[in-house]
């Protein structure tokens, strides 16, 4: 695999995972993963410049901001923080600290696992609560924070004065929420902070009232401190709650041992951490040491490994996914990990499964990185019956008994069946997902339920629901209303645009990026069905196996029926074309875009730049012809400062834009 692939391949994993984690509050990867996939990525961007991106994940501050909630522009930028993960590392940031400001000290607190918070108070008086959002722009949550009792709604405070922190869910209160959802038939939420998340996010503000949340609030942004150790004893003062626990270390030996008492209390917290964070704690250094786009370089975050709890298998089972690709998952004695009940883990293939070893009746290591996604760790083979067998991956589908196939050069086993009713549920349930054509309300149970009782064969079955009303309506769990919304759902769809079609179709290595990178050369479905393999792979950023499998499922007769009857059924085969004007300012233009806009994210600016014909790109070069600098812009802006280039700020960027 080329190093470009394995970089777009990490930058799409990591997307998704952020598009779930911020967006969806439901991961479906562990911390711990995503956080050694970012580290790989962020290696190989350093190893490789010129692959560098301003929308990679290792630049942009993963959070989403809702439309439900009103935006809130950041009066500062709401960053991330670095991760570091062995304690030697903690000497290298100390070192690299105090090379540049030799009498620098550490303040090291709990790194809370919830969210984070800014309050901002105008004459003492609470009059906002803005989620970090995209860390540039928020959403407004204050009525929803006004419920949280540990937010004082009033602080002895004169001017306007903006406070930070985290908004996090007691141990407690999650495992109680679960009981709750789970009596109800609700999804679980899958640990504190998810939970916290998505109580935070509710329209009503009654239902956060009842979650319980809490705050602990660990940034002042007043100027009239000159530490972090300092604005901690302040926010106390003020009303604010400030987790007690914070030390101010003199050097790297002293947070190690900070790190490790914290590590031992962890469990016994009533609040969940995924670490600590370290902070010089003198505020003046903090400019001079400085800052990147996403992360201060003042700070750092030592994340803990996954703790490990021991249980006992019970089987071992195999799922069949739409591609027919077979996944062995272990059942296990529920066991309490982190702040959730878990009782399954994903075994992921042959091979994995044979290098775990696994035999029946074992008692098996399991492990959740401060997060989600359970993991077998290893069995423990002194514990293992006497005659247990190991168990292997099965020969024939679970599903249909189809013999399933290997593939050269893949992990995977295959059910090769188009027919095999799992894959085809599968196929449905991907293509009504919301990354796909986004149909709401047509999720997992409903998708299962319309397939059991004969109405949902197929995609363009989807799309035929409306003749089949008034015997939906008598299914159980449906009502008039729901099936009403339902059918109006799937006829909005309809005006999705061609990509989320092609990524809906399910054709295998094409993801959302590849489908929209596709639709935007050959922007309608005919220019896509005569595209040859060759036609696919000019295009940039598409290699031989996507171009083989693109140009494939498009010979097959029975995928171009398919798309006939979707186009008879009225759904959108375009993708719209962006003009290029001629002649304007930017036209030919290589040009970069740092710092923060006020009024453009980076993306909508990036699309005006190309609609105006000029080329935007993510490195400062001598070849650059002009950079737009927004606030807080960084080492971007002072490289184009030495090489003498044209840099414009935003407003006069609106201006040429209006010209
Ligand atoms: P982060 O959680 O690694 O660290 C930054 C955050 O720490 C701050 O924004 C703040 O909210 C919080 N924090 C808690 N206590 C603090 C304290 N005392 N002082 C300062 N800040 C404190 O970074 P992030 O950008 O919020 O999230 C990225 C992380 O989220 C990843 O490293 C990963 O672990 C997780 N993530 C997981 C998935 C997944 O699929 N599992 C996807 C996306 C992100």
């Amino acid at each position: 695999m080329s190093v470009l692939t394995r970089i777009e391949e990490l930058r799409n994993i990591l997307n998704k995972a952020d598009y779930e984690y911020y967006v969806l509050d439901k991961p479906t990867m562990s911390d711990y993963d995503y956080d050694m996939l970012m580290q790989e990525l962020i290696k190989l961007e350093n190893e490789y410049p010129e692959y560098k991106s301003d929308t990679s994940p290792t630049v942009k501050i993963g959070g989403a901001v809702l439309d439900k909630f009103s935006k809130v522009t950041h009066q500062r930028q709401m960053m991330s923080l670095g991760d570091i993960f062995n304690l030697d590392e903690v000497d290298d940031f100390v070192n690299k600290i105090l090379k540049v400001t030799p009498n620098a000290s550490f303040c090291c607190e709990l790194k809370i696992d919830g969210l984070s918070v800014a309050l901002r108070y105008q004459k003492g008086k609470l009059v906002l609560g803005a989620t970090r959002g995209n860390g540039r722009v928020g959403e407004d949550i204050t009525n929803n924070v006004k419920t949280i009792k540990s937010v004082p709604l009033t602080i002895p405070y004169d001017g306007d004065l903006e406070v930070r922190g985290e908004i996090f869910m007691p141990k407690s209160s999650l495992i109680k929420l679960n009981e709750e959802r789970r009596e109800a038939g609700d999804e679980l939420f899958a640990n504190c902070r998810n939970a916290a998340a998505g109580s935070i996010r509710q329209l009503d503000s009654k239902v956060v009232a009842k979650r319980n949340l809490d705050t602990f609030i660990y940034y002042y942004l007043g100027n009239d401190v000159t530490s972090q150790s300092e604005s901690l004893n302040k926010l106390r003062e003020l009303g604010f709650k400030v987790n007690p626990l914070f030390k101010v270390c003199k050097n790297s030996l002293e947070i190690k041992e900070y790190i490790n008492e914290v590590g031992q209390m962890r469990d016994s917290l009533p609040y969940d951490i995924d670490g600590v964070v370290i902070k010089v704690n003198e505020i003046e250094l903090h400019d001079q040491i400085g800052y990147t786009v996403k992360v201060p370089k003042w700070a750092i975050a030592y994340k803990f490994k996954p703790e490990e709890v021991e249980t006992k298998l019970i089987n071992v089972t195999f799922q069949v996914g739409r591609s027919g690709v077979i996944t062995p998952v272990a059942n296990f004695s529920p066991v309490f990990v982190q702040g959730s009940t878990i009782s399954k883990a994903t075994l992921h293939n042959e091979d994995y499964l044979i290098s775990k070893d696994i035999h029946e009746g074992d008692t098996i290591i399991i492990h959740k990185a401060g997060d989600v996604i359970p993991e077998v760790v290893k069995p423990i083979i002194e514990k293992r019956l006497p005659n247990a067998s190991p168990i292997r991956m099965i020969k024939n589908c679970p599903c249909c008994n189809s013999p399933l196939v290997r593939l050269e050069g893949e992990a995977d086993y295959y059910c090769v069946n188009p027919n095999c009713e799992e894959r085809i549920i599968n196929s449905l349930i991907h293509f009504a997902s919301k990354a796909a054509y986004n149909i709401e309300n047509l999720g997992e149970q409903i998708v299962r339920l319309f397939y059991k009782e004969g109405f949902l064969k197929n995609i363009s079955d989807i799309f035929k629901l409306h003749l089949y009303e008034d015997k939906l309506i008598e299914l159980p769990k449906l009502g008039s209303k729901s099936v009403k919304n339902l059918l109006i759902n799937i006829e909005n769809s309809k005006n999705n645009t061609l990509d989320h079609l092609i990524f809906g179709l399910g054709i295998p290595n094409v993801g959302a990026k590849v489908a929209r990178i596709i639709c935007e050369k050959f922007n309608n479905i005919d220019l896509i069905l005569n595209a040859s393999y060759d036609d696919i792979y000019s295009i940039n950023d598409i290699g031989e196996v996507i171009a083989r499998d693109f140009t494939n499922f498009f010979k097959d007769a029975n995928n171009i029926a398919l798309i006939n009857e979707l186009r008879s059924l009225g759904l959108r085969m375009d993708y719209p074309i962006i003009e290029v004007k001629n002649n304007t300012y930017f036209s030919g233009k290589k040009v970069v875009l740092t710092g923060t806009l006020e009024h453009f994210s980076r993306d909508e600016a990036k699309a005006k730049l190309e609609s105006l014909g000029a080329n935007v790109i993510s490195a400062v070069s001598k070849k650059t012809d002009l950079v737009i600098a927004g606030s807080e812009a960084g080492s971007k802006l002072t490289k184009a400062q030495e090489l003498n280039i044209t840099v414009i700020d935003e407003t006069t960027f609106i201006k040429y834009l209006e010209e």
